[in-house]
């Protein structure tokens, strides 16, 4: 057993250690939080042993489908991402800000104080993490900083999972985000499962991960097992279900603002918001104001919103975008487009989320290929 671990030492984690691995960080009074299945998904949610864990169960995804099915193994991590994204815990679908309370001529506000649980989100996928990077310059490095979501993003603790295997709608690989997590983790796994073995080759991201690292029974990883689990995470790149064409996206779309496609997009889409919802980077939320009978509580809570709806862009005397093909176009062009100008990066990380959940299957990739050929 190693103990003076440093930031990039590979080593392995055999499977049997790997509750181990949970008990540290339960004992650093962590939350744990993970991939486990419920209504039929591989969902996050608390854990608490390494059987809670959807071990032995893969997923199907396309266009508008998703299953779960059993593998002919007992992979810890051997699915691709679900319907939810960790977003849930740094920027919950619902927050109280402040309440107020009046007495008398009195009025009291108390803004809410921010959830500063500390979290251990494990499984954590290289498009995620991607996700998170994007996330925490909408809420940590603009002019105004998210007290809530800052909180809760300096408590969590990551142990990322290199994937080991596509989805059926992933293409992070054209989105330059995955499938191995390269930043923002302090521990990163990738398991090897042969019929002689089960183990993860672990690599150290931070001095926290390496802390709690050293307490669990790991050895040092040979060449040969570096090598193997290298060899896994180029087969999925190998394998991604999807493709998006990237190059000059910015420009074909601000210069195909009318083409036909949206129309065409506009004819399939409900409106429904799924994608928006699904989606690890989408950030838009409203505020709601209310008030008990007596008029002397009131409360402000903030709540996911989405721009296919078509309150979300009332402005006085009624909303900018009434049509549902001016709705679809806002949120592709922001995801591949605008968002590069606002942020420096492209709002969509790959994770295929989108497409799989959509109810009609509309899919990005096959959005922006239609306008594409017809540039050619
Ligand atoms: S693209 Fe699909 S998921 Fe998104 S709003 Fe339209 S129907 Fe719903
Ligand atoms: S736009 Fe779709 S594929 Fe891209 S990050 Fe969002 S959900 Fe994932």
């Amino acid at each position: 057993m190693t103990n003076s671990l440093k930031i990039h030492n590979q080593v392995i984690i055999n499977r049997q250690d790997l509750q181990q691995l949970l008990d540290v960080l339960t004992q650093q009074e962590y939350q744990l939080i993970g991939p486990t299945i419920a209504e039929g998904a591989i969902v996050y949610d608390e854990i608490s042993q390494v059987e809670d864990f959807p071990i032995g169960w893969t997923d199907e995804q396309d266009g508008g489908t998703y299953r779960l099915k059993p593998r002919d193994d007992q992979a810890v991590f051997g699915y691709s991402v679900g319907p939810h994204a960790w977003k849930k815990y740094l920027f919950p679908p619902r927050v109280r800000l402040w309440s107020a309370k009046r007495q008398d001529q009195e009025i009291q506000i108390t803004p809410e104080t921010p959830d500063s649980t500390k979290r251990a989100l494990i499984g954590v996928r290289a498009c995620e993490l991607n996700a998170i990077a994007i996330q925490d310059q909408v809420f940590l490095e603009g002019v105004a900083v998210d007290p809530h979501y800052q909180a809760s993003r300096n408590n969590i603790f990551i142990v990322a999972v290199n994937c080991a295997q596509a989805g059926g709608t992933c293409f992070c690989v054209s989105m330059q985000t995955g499938p191995k997590a390269k930043q923002g983790f302090d521990l990163a796994l990738t398991e090897v499962l042969s019929a002689e073995r089960h183990y993860f080759v672990v690599e150290v991201g931070s001095e926290a991960g390496a802390q709690v690292l050293s307490q669990v029974c790991h050895t040092p990883a040979t060449e040969q097992e570096q090598v193997t689990a290298d060899a896994i995470i180029a087969q999925t790149a190998e394998n991604m279900g999807r493709k998006l064409d990237t190059e000059g996206i910015k420009e074909l779309l601000y210069d195909n603002l009318e083409h036909p496609q949206w129309d065409d997009v506009a004819s399939r889409c409900l409106t429904c918001g799924n994608c928006t919802l699904v989606c690890p980077t989408c950030f838009c939320s409203n505020v709601e104001d209310a008030t008990d009978l007596t008029g002397d509580h009131a409360e402000r809570w903030r709540q996911w919103d989405s721009c296919f709806s078509v309150e979300f862009s009332y402005l006085h005397g009624g909303s900018v975008r009434n049509s549902v093909k001016s709705r679809y176009r806002q949120w592709m062009t922001h995801k591949l487009a605008s968002w590069i100008d606002q942020f420096g990066t492209s709002g969509c990380v790959g994770c295929g989320r989108c497409i799989t959940w959509c109810p009609v299957a509309i899919d990005i990739t096959q959005e922006v290929k239609a306008i594409q050929e017809s540039n050619k």
